[in-house]
């Protein structure tokens, strides 16, 4: 079902490539894009934003910080229990 980013050149209309792209935030990038046919050589930038979820990531509040504590070393997480003992104090 993956398939890349179809981008054509307005200009001539054949398939273009990104080249760069320019994260300005987790919701919008810049793509930077170069026309493949040798003969046109356009370059140009797309605007791409984020729009609306159609389904909600499995990665709930939980299962992230699940996520985030497989991770951690057991010196790590000594450290959280002294840092949140400290807190609850
Ligand atoms: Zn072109």
């Amino acid at each position: 079902m993956a398939r890349t980013t179809d981008i054509y050149c307005k200009v001539c209309n054949a398939k273009s490539v990104i080249e760069r792209t320019e994260r300005i935030h987790s919701e919008f990038a810049r793509y930077y894009c170069v026309c493949k046919n040798p003969q046109c050589g356009h370059r140009f930038v797309m605007n791409m934003e984020f729009s609306h979820t159609t389904r909600s990531s499995k990665l709930t509040k939980e299962n992230l910080l699940k996520l985030t504590l497989q991770q951690l070393s057991q010196e790590d997480k000594d450290n959280l229990m002294r840092l949140l003992k400290e807190e609850s104090r």
